[in-house]
Formats: structure tokens, C-alpha cells, sequence
């Protein structure tokens, strides 16, 4: 399959290709060239026109929680249980992880880094996708989030696994790998949204840190870290995990950040979140939070600067909802300051360094052919990105998976 005709924003943050043809082969971009000659195969060789459309790289999000539990997605799932009603089957949630993936695909995400859900939903979800039994982004699962012993998981029950002292934090890690998991999330610091935990301080101790990431990294995992407070941006950095989610109070301190970029650890702002905290869900959260997280919203845009003028590389996670509505976050983060070659950047190649995926984020020969065709420029307005009308065509290792146009087929055969 060629794409010919096509506008090529790559993900690396270069300058676009003007009228460029894309040729796919065996799931993976081929060549990307001013003009490809026809292949051997000759007319077996389908070429789409795209007729001067942006084709870019699909978008991955780096910071999701898949969970059935949709409370961030007001009408994404069923409607709230009226009181009378029998109780709902807890299996109706991997219907609605289903959904999820569909909305994924149709908003031109590809791959999807899973940092938390209950149970084993995302690893599910995963295989669901894997063995073909439904269409969906490529999903990255932690497992279960490592944390200290701590008020969040009275709240958030089976997305944890609570652990305490460095063993323990080893053998946490070694569960998540035993259910299946691509890598591992930690809380170095508590969260905003509980409100018995302080964000400020450290929850876990350097030992504990440490003895997370030498395990995860001995056997051969990647290290998420959710960090708010400085001192456990302090004591993630210095163990050496390999992205640091959040990270908002990072603005307060420079030298964390030139470390960061030093040793290549990706930075996941998730504004988004501070925005449904601070603005969006303020009638369901503690009056004290929602004053932190006004706080911390401000604080995230700062980090976001400061992160992208010390050279940090910057990914997008959205850490919200409803699904499919994921590229707001990349809006926010330029109309936070990043240049929209630079946000998509950071959607595409910066997030597929945080998944630690070396083939996909990026329209180049080798790379998986995980690409979005868009009608409109997201160079001249990001906010194309946004409406699902302007997704011409999303293809998933080198198969048409979402768009209007692939729809049009659809529903022409
Ligand atoms: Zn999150």
C-alpha cells in the first residue's frame, strides 16, 4: 500500500514533507520519499491518494487508566444504577473497555500506556486486543501501581499493590511481571486526589525507590514513577526511574530537570488532570483539593516550560476522560508553550520514549506503520486534532482501523 500526495509530519519534529508518498509493507513503513517509484508488484499495490492531507504518526498516550470505571467520563459508560435496580454484573466493565478501545482508535491513538487500573483490566484488555478478538490500540500495562502502605488504597482497593520496606517492593515487582505486566508504575509521592495524603513529601523511602527500579531494571522493565512533591522527584531522579509522571513542582527546582534530560528520563505533564481537578470536578472532589490542585495546575504549566527550555523529553498523557477526547491534552500542552511540531512531537515520539518503543511515533522507514491522516492543518491550528470529523484515516500496523474515509468504504462494500 503506497500513500501518495500525503503531507508528512514525521514526530521527530522536523520540518513537514511536502507531496511525499509513504509506501507500507508487512505492517511497517518502507520508504517515505518525494515520490516512490511502483514496486515490483505492480497494480497488487494499492495507492490512496490522500490529496495533500497531514499524514503523521498515530498519536500515543502515555499516561491512561483503561479501568471500566469511566467516574472521569461522564456518558461514556452506562448510565449510574437507579436505586431498585438489580446490582450490575461486574463483567458489563470489559464491555466498556471495549468501547474504550474503539473510541481510542477513532480518535487516531495507537498505542496506549496503561499506568493503573483495577484488577487486571488493562492486561485483559491487552490480550483481548493482542489475540484479535477486538480492534485497538497497541496497550502498555502496569499491573497493579506499587505504593507504600497508605490512605490511597483504602481508596483505589485493586489498582495498588501496597508494599513496605525494600523485599517487599522487590517482590511487588516480581507479582506485577507474574500477571503480565510491560512495566512498572511506583508512587514515589502521594496524590492530589486523596485527600488524607500529603502530595509534598516522599511515600517511599530511597531504599524502597531504589530496590524497585534495580529489580525492575534487572529483569528488564521500564520504571513509571508518580511524583508531585519535590522530594520525590528528588529521590525518583536519583534512583534512575525512566519517566516521571506529573512532576508539576519540578519548576522549583532546575538542576532535577537538566538531570532528567542528562539521563534521558521522559517527563509526562498530564495538564489535563490539574484541569478536571481544578475546573472540571470540583463539585466532586474535597473543597481541599480542588485548592490544591489550582495550585498544581499552574504549577504543571510551569514544569511544562521549564521541562521543554532544559531539553527534557516531553510526552502526552492525558490521565482523563472520556476516552478519545486524549489530544486535548497535546492542545494544552501547546497552548502551554511548545510549538505544535513540538507537541506533536511529544504525542507521537516523545510518548513512544516513555513506552520505551523504538519503532513507533514516527513516519520512517523501519518504524511500525501506526499512522493518522487528518483533513486540515494541526500546524497552523492543533485543534484539528480534536474533531473526530477531521480523522480521515487511522491504520494500525498497516491496517485501516478508524477514519470517515475508511467508514465510506465500509459502508460502500
Ligand atoms: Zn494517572
Amino acid at each position: 500500500m503506497v500513500f501518495a500526495n500525503a503531507r508528512v509530519i514525521d514526530g521527530t519534529g522536523a520540518a513537514p514533507l511536502e507531496r511525499a508518498s509513504v509506501r507500507i509493507k508487512d505492517g511497517r513503513i518502507a520508504e517515505v520519499a518525494e515520490s516512490i517509484a511502483p514496486s515490483s508488484e505492480g497494480a497488487a499495490e494499492r495507492t490512496i491518494d490522500v490529496d495533500g492531507r497531514t499524514l503523521m504518526p498515530g498519536l500515543i498516550d502515555a499516561h491512561a487508566h483503561l479501568s471500566s470505571d469511566i467516574s472521569r467520563s461522564p456518558g461514556f459508560g452506562p448510565p449510574p444504577p437507579l436505586k431498585g435496580e438489580l446490582p450490575r454484573p461486574r463483567e458489563l466493565g470489559y464491555f466498556v473497555l471495549a468501547k474504550t478501545a474503539r473510541a481510542l482508535l477513532d480518535a487516531g491513538v495507537t498505542s496506549v500506556r496503561d499506568v493503573g487500573s483495577y484488577d487486571d483490566e488493562a492486561i485483559v484488555l491487552r490480550e483481548a486486543i493482542r489475540l484479535g478478538i477486538i480492534d485497538g490500540p497497541r496497550v502498555l500495562s502496569c499491573g497493579r501501581i506499587i505504593s507504600a502502605t497508605a490512605p490511597g488504597g483504602a481508596i483505589f482497593t485493586t489498582m495498588y499493590r501496597e508494599a513496605d520496606g525494600p523485599d517487599d517492593m522487590r517482590k511487588a515487582v516480581r507479582e506485577q511481571l507474574r500477571r503480565g505486566a510491560d512495566f512498572i508504575k511506583l508512587m514515589a509521592t502521594g496524590a492530589r486526589s486523596v485527600l488524607a495524603e500529603d502530595p509534598e513529601p516522599a511515600q517511599m523511602t530511597a531504599d524502597e525507590l531504589e530496590a524497585i527500579v534495580d529489580e525492575a531494571h534487572r529483569l528488564g522493565v521500564r520504571v513509571a514513577a508518580h511524583v508531585e512533591g519535590l522530594d520525590g522527584a528528588r529521590l525518583a531522579v536519583a534512583a534512575g526511574v525512566d519517566t516521571i509522571e506529573h512532576g508539576l513542582s519540578l519548576h522549583r527546582e532546575p538542576a532535577l530537570l537538566d538531570e532528567m534530560a542528562r539521563r534521558e528520563i521522559v517527563l509526562v505533564p498530564t495538564l489535563s488532570t490539574f484541569h478536571d481537578l481544578a475546573e472540571r470536578f470540583t463539585g466532586a472532589f474535597a473543597p481541599a483539593l480542588v485548592e490544591q490542585a489550582k495550585r498544581q495546575l499552574s504549577e504543571a504549566y510551569s514544569t511544562l516550560t521549564a521541562a521543554h527550555a532544559a531539553g527534557v523529553t516531553l510526552a502526552m498523557g492525558h490521565d482523563s476522560g472520556p476516552p478519545g477526547e486524549n489530544a486535548i491534552e497535546l492542545v494544552r500542552m501547546v497552548e502551554g508553550g511548545l510549538s505544535p511540531l513540538e507537541g506533536i512531537a511529544a504525542a507521537t515520539r516523545g510518548s513512544a520514549r516513555a513506552l520505551g518503543l523504538s519503532d513507533t511515533g514516527m513516519v520512517t522507514a523501519g518504524a511500525l506503520a501506526d499512522l493518522l491522516v487528518l483533513d486540515g492543518d494541526p500546524l497552523d491550528d492543533i485543534r484539528t486534532l480534536l474533531g473526530p470529523e477531521r480523522i480521515w484515516m487511522v491504520v494500525r500496523g498497516g491496517a485501516v482501523v478508524a477514519g470517515h474515509r475508511h467508514a465510506r468504504e465500509l459502508s460502500a462494500a
